[in-house]
């Protein structure tokens, strides 16, 4: 049964010179998940690519794995992408009403984009086969493939929190939108909670009937699938145990002049609560001050959506808290905080990881959060301590063995800091070892199996 895979984010960015092409993988939860999957098995991606660029809109990465990408024109890319996906959807379902813009042009671009879409999957379907639709971006897909004629199961993920009812019923195109991902059979999310919520959205703004795990709308079953995504653990690993990385891990920390590391990696997003975090972090230095000169703190702040004035704006605070850390508490041999607004690609993101004692994984809210079992399953000396925020979907698997933190709460973040580094080697190992049993446990090729069941199962 052949795969197609259709989400926003083009799993590679492709450079071609000299007839030939390049690939890079993109950065994101949803690619580091799939794009091994795809390799491994085979199967369509169906992506966005711009009009005019040089390379081919179809082409293959490995025999078995074809890339199609839908051109999109640069209105396209203002309503559909920067506009209704990232300045209304993304910061409604995370909560974020004052940084929402309702724009009628925006929802008529998002209409045009996901019907462009569904006909760029209708041209490679056949009969027979999986359609797996991702993401906040494409919500309109599932219900226009079925319009189109696709008999097979539809399967649609939305990777993000999914807003409350109080939350989604400011949107004017609500019922459009709960209307597309419906023409799925079987629609997945992170946490139950995200269900609850997509589910109550759907009795109070449809009228349809939840019961339990299925929606029943139109005279259709649909069903409702709380899977967790996880990582490419076996990747990770190999990263992990290549000489390469455990040189660069070595020679960093020893360049570092610090006893303990910390590590943070997000993209720049307002999600992602990085003031937030720094504020933790300078409270810890305020509170403790005779771990000051001894603890490094590592930030890779990736850019991401830098034509959205809202990311500019963080840019520009968490800049000036960095600067002001460093200014307040640093020393002539010691910096409290290194941060780099740039991308890392996994092998080095895999030796930061290794060196780091505690990881600050504090969003505001996430949909799921990968950086956090990326860190678990890189310490493989067991001796790293996870700090986590409740409001990362991440936390219902983590709960029991994280340091759960709000991260509105300064003191909180310094005081788990503290514990991180007082904490007894045994009980970190303890708490790794089971943080780990559940990442390789729930590996990405367990969500993509389990999410892709069949509706019979
Ligand atoms: N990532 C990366 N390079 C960077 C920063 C992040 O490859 O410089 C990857 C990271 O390894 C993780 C993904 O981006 O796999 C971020 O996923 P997450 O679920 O944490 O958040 P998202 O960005 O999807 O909101």
């Amino acid at each position: 049964m052949k795969l197609i895979v259709v989400s926003n984010r083009e799993p590679y960015k492709i450079e071609a010179s000299r007839g030939r092409s390049k690939f890079e993988k993109t950065v994101g939860g949803l690619v580091s998940a799939l794009e091994p999957v795809l390799r491994e098995k085979g199967g369509i991606w169906v992506c966005w690519g711009r009009k005019g660029q040089k390379t081919p809109l179809e082409f293959k990465v490995t025999d078995s794995f074809l890339i199609k990408q839908i051109p999109l024109t640069s209105t396209d890319v203002y309503e559909y992408y920067y506009g209704y996906s990232n300045e209304t959807l993304w910061p409604l379902s995370h909560m974020f009403l004052m940084r929402t813009r309702f724009n009628h042009n925006y929802w008529v671009g998002y209409r045009r984009v996901n019907r462009k879409f569904a006909r760029g999957v209708m041209e490679i379907y056949q009969k027979g086969s999986k359609i797996l639709v991702n993401d906040y971006h494409l919500a309109l897909v599932p219900r226009l493939l079925r319009d189109m004629g696709v008999s097979d199961t539809i399967y649609f993920f939305w990777h993000i929190p999914f807003p409350p009812y109080f939350m989604l019923r400011f949107l004017p195109s609500r019922r459009e939108l709960l209307e597309g991902i419906l023409g799925a059979d079987v629609i997945g999310f992170h946490t139950q909670h995200y269900a609850d919520n997509f589910l109550e959205c759907v009795r109070e703004i449809l009228g349809a009937f939840p019961d339990g795990d299925r929606v029943y709308w139109e005279g259709r079953r649909i069903r409702i699938r709380v899977v967790p995504i996880g990582i490419d653990v076996q990747r990770w690993k190999k990263f992990c145990a290549d000489p390469k990385v455990k040189r660069y891990a070595r020679n960093l920390k020893k360049n570092l002049s610090a006893e303990f590391v910390g590590i943070g990696v997000d993209r720049l997003d307002y999600t992602k609560g990085l003031e937030e975090k720094f504020r933790g972090i300078e409270r810890f230095f305020e509170k403790y001050p005779s771990f000051r000169g001894k603890v490094s703190f590592l930030q890779i702040a990736a850019p991401t959506r830098t034509k959205l004035e809202d990311y500019m704006d963080i840019k520009r605070k968490t800049d000036e808290i960095v600067g002001m850390i460093e200014g307040r508490f640093g020393e002539p041999g010691w910096v409290p905080v290194y941060y780099y607004y740039k991308n890392y690609n996994d092998e080095r993101l895999a030796s930061l990881y290794r060196i780091a004692d505690f990881a600050l994984v504090t969003p505001i809210i996430d949909g799921l959060n990968l950086v956090a079992k990326e860190y678990v399953i890189s310490k493989d000396n067991e001796e790293g301590v996870l700090i986590l925020s409740e409001f990362a979907g991440v936390s219902v698997q983590f709960r029991e063995k994280a340091l759960i933190v709000n991260p509105f709460d300064e003191d909180e973040i310094a005081e788990a800091i503290y514990m991180a580094l007082k904490m007894k080697p045994s009980e970190k190992k303890e708490r790794l070892k089971a943080l780990r049993q559940i990442v390789e446990e729930m590996d990405v090729k367990w969500w993509l199996s389990e999410f892709l069941k069949d509706i019979s199962a």
